[in-house]
C-alpha cells in the first residue's frame, strides 16, 4: 500500500472567457507548480484571468476532497502593459512573465510592513508601504518607459491603465 496515491496535486488556468484548462494531475506539488509555471510563460499568447493549484484526496466524496493549496488573478502588468502579471493574493505577490519584463512585487523577507517591488531590466527596486504604493511605483515606471518611447501618447495610455485597475477591483 506505501506506493499507493493518496491525493493528487491538479493545475489550471482559466481563460477570459471562463473556459478552464486543467494541465494534468500529478503526484506531487512541486511538479504541480513546474507545470503550472512552465504554462504561465505562455500567458502572453493568450487571455487568462486566473490560474491555481489544487489538492484533491482519493476516494473520498464531496467538497471536502479538494483544497485548494494556492490561487492567483492575472492583470495587465504595470510596466509592460501585457495581460501576464500574476498576483498571487494569499501571499502579496505578483510576478511578470511577460518577455523580458519580470516586474515583481513581494513581501520583505526581513520587515512583512515592508513590500518591496522592482524591474530587473534596469535594476529597479523600491521598498514601499503597502501594495498599493508598490503597484502605483510599477504604473510610474510604465509611464516613464512610454512616455520615453511616444511622448504624445504616454498619459493618455496611463490614465486609461489606471482606470481600468481601479475599475476591476
Ligand atoms: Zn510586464
Amino acid at each position: 500500500m506505501g506506493e499507493s496515491i493518496s491525493r493528487v496535486f491538479v493545475p489550471s488556468v482559466t481563460e477570459e472567457d471562463g473556459n478552464t484548462l486543467g494541465l494534468g494531475c500529478f503526484s506531487t506539488e512541486e511538479v504541480a507548480w513546474q507545470v503550472l509555471r512552465t504554462f504561465l510563460n505562455k500567458s502572453e499568447q493568450m487571455l487568462l484571468t486566473k490560474c491555481s493549484v489544487v489538492v484533491w484526496d482519493i476516494d473520498i466524496v464531496g467538497e471536502e476532497a479538494m483544497t485548494v493549496l494556492s490561487s492567483m488573478e492575472c492583470k495587465d502588468c504595470p510596466v509592460c502593459s501585457r495581460r501576464t502579471f500574476w498576483i498571487d493574493t494569499d501571499n502579496f505577490s505578483a510576478l511578470c512573465h511577460g518577455t523580458a519584463c519580470s516586474a515583481w512585487i513581494e513581501e520583505n523577507n526581513v520587515d512583512p510592513e515592508i513590500i518591496d517591488c522592482g524591474w530587473p531590466t534596469i535594476r529597479f527596486l523600491k521598498q514601499n508601504k503597502s501594495i498599493d504604493e508598490a503597484v502605483e511605483a510599477l504604473f510610474k515606471l510604465g509611464d516613464k518607459l512610454k512616455s520615453a518611447g511616444e511622448k504624445r501618447m504616454a498619459k493618455e495610455n496611463a490614465e486609461k491603465l489606471i482606470g481600468e485597475n481601479n475599475a476591476e477591483e
